[in-house]
């Protein structure tokens, strides 16, 4: 697996890879802009120069674009489903502009107007934001979710029902977060129920739709539906989980993103850990 991080953009998206290199990563996802803010800031062509210098000189790879918190197209909010297909839309310009496969989102909150409602609209959102935007080769990924309040992707069916209304899937997948699943209820502890949730996964979506993971461990039990970070091993998932999924043929070239608490140095203490879990190393 190529391990790595969400890194800061503090001073400059520049300065991403460079955090990146710092902390040990293969690869790294960032957000492109305020996170909180539906403010899309001109992407300034000495700053996209100075990010692709830094991709050479350090070797570190920005796989992913995290989309703003505040995207939901899965609502009954007119306004905001408005706003979240064009800062989308826009994401998968800037992606492309900075070479970045992947924009990942999360597939966002029906609040109240019923899962079957949201899992439509999330559909025909996604074939307005392609069909808006000009970018050419970025994926959207969209995320699988915890399951907190009324969020979708919770469960894989969710992801297979909204591919089955969407125009064209040559640019979709999934980004499977492993807190957000083991909340969730999918299981990977040990070998049996890992074998069990990736077939599920399979059967379900399709593998072949899989491109990131994100690695993080659980603060709550499985089932428990709450989306809550921890450091890698000291979750409730726990290191053989992990041990498991990093040694899994299926994905030794996949990204795996770390999005867990704390700072730069829990980062890097976490990445070494993962990497030590490769072959048995640990
Ligand atoms: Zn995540
Ligand atoms: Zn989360």
């Amino acid at each position: 697996m190529l391990f790595g991080a969400h890194v800061s953009i503090a001073g400059g998206i520049f300065n991403a890879p460079l955090y990146g290199k710092e902390i040990g990563c293969d690869v790294i996802q960032i957000f492109t802009k305020n996170q909180i803010q539906w403010k899309i800031p001109f992407l300034q062509a000495e700053d996209i120069k100075h990010f692709k210098e830094n991709r050479l000189k350090t070797g570190v790879i920005p796989v992913t674009v995290h989309s703003s918190y505040l995207v939901n197209i899965a609502g009954p909010d007119d306004n905001v489903t408005e706003k979240s297909i064009n800062d989308l839309a826009c994401e998968l310009e800037r992606a492309e502009v900075l070479n970045i496969p992947f924009v990942v989102f999360h597939p966002g909150a029906h609040k109240g107007i019923g899962e079957k409602y949201a899992l439509k609209s999330i559909a025909e959102n996604i074939n307005k934001i392609f069909s808006k935007s000009n970018s050419k080769s970025t994926f959207l990924l969209l995320e699988t979710t915890a399951g907190e309040g009324t969020t979708m992707g919770y469960k894989f069916e969710h992801f297979a029902e909204i591919f089955n209304k969407l125009k064209d899937l040559s640019r979709i997948g999934v980004c499977i977060d492993t807190c957000h699943i083991f909340a969730a209820g999918y299981d990977f502890r040990d070998e049996k129920s890992y074998y069990e949730t990736i077939e599920k996964f399979d059967k379900i979506v399709g593998l072949k739709f899989l491109k990131v993971f994100h690695l993080n461990d659980s603060k709550f039990p499985s089932g428990s539906k709450m989306d809550r970070h921890e450091e890698i091993g000291s979750g409730e998932i726990g290191l053989n989980g992990f041990r498991i999924l990093v040694n899994d043929k299926r994905f030794k070239d996949m990204p795996g993103i770390l999005e867990v608490p704390g700072d730069i140095y829990g980062y890097k203490r976490n990445i070494d850990l993962l990497r030590s879990l490769v072959n048995g190393k640990n």
